[in-house]
């Protein structure tokens, strides 16, 4: 069974991926952290879809719970092949860094950042040895601009995108990518207390992009087709920033 594994599944623009996967005929493991009645959601939406997957939970933030779950889905599922993963769980915690705390900086550097790192070296070998792998980060127009209020949010996504080109190199030689997507502002339960109305004057497509219009660039990555293109950012912004 050749499988994907998006990660922040249960919502949002991950649940959008996880659908544009199932539709690429991959069984989805949707991961989530805490919101288990969204994340069933998704996944009957993957199985109305025709296709199937399953719940892993763990949080991204931490290595020991990552290596619990999905280091023993791995043990247990030496016949699967996770072909496809998806870095897309996220959180923001904004302030101004003069007043920013300790755990506003600690807790999204560690959705972000450290849940790519561990994530990410925990599926690793089975790609290289597979000689196969699309590895797609979902990152910010924050993390490549820098946005007031979001230094930390901003570092994490800057990092993550450093990171995926320097891996990117890393395993070239093996058949397996690694690309970011840098969503602009996406209607979500992140955006959800932001007005649209006021800040859509400054995007030249004058409106928010949906979930479904980042999954889509996503699917276009992890497709067999996208081969020839690795340690990119391509960014759905509806022309805000590039
Ligand atoms: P969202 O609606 O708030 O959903 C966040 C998802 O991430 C949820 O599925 C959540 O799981 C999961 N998650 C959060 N922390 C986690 C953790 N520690 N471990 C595992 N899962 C975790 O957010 P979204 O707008 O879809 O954002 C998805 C990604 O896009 C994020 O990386 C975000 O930074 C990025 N992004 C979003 C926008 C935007 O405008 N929306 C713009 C640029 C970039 P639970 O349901 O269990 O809480």
């Amino acid at each position: 069974m050749k499988c994907a594994l998006v990660t922040g599944g249960s919502r949002g623009i991950g649940r959008a991926i996880c659908y544009e996967l199932a539709r690429a005929g991959y069984h989805i493991l949707v991961n989530y952290r805490s919101n288990e009645v969204e994340a069933n959601h998704t996944l009957s939406g993957i199985t109305e879809l025709g296709a199937s997957g399953e719940l892993l939970q763990f949080d991204v933030a931490n290595k020991e719970d990552i290596q619990q779950v999905l280091g023993s889905w791995l043990e247990k599922n030496t016949e699967n092949h996770i072909e496809v993963l998806v870095n897309n769980a996220g959180i923001k915690d904004d302030g101004l860094m003069m007043w920013m705390k300790d755990e506003q900086w600690e807790s999204v550097l560690k959705t972000s950042l450290d849940g790519f790192f561990y994530v990410t070296r925990t599926v690793l070998n089975a790609m290289l040895l597979k000689r196969y792998g699309r590895i797609i980060n979902v990152v910010s127009l924050s993390g490549l601009k820098g946005l007031p209020g979001q230094a930390n949010y901003s570092a994490a996504k800057a990092g993550v995108i450093g990171a995926s080109k320097a891996l990117a190199q890393e395993v070239a030689k093996r058949n397996v990518t690694v690309n970011c997507v840098a969503p602009g502002f996406i209607k979500t339960d992140m955006t959800e207390g932001l007005d649209e109305n006021e800040l859509k004057g400054m995007i030249p497509v004058k409106r928010f992009g949906t979930p479904e219009e980042v999954a889509h660039t996503v699917g276009f990555l992890a497709s067999k087709g996208a081969g020839y293109i690795t340690a990119e950012v391509i960014s759905v912004n509806g022309g805000l920033y590039s």
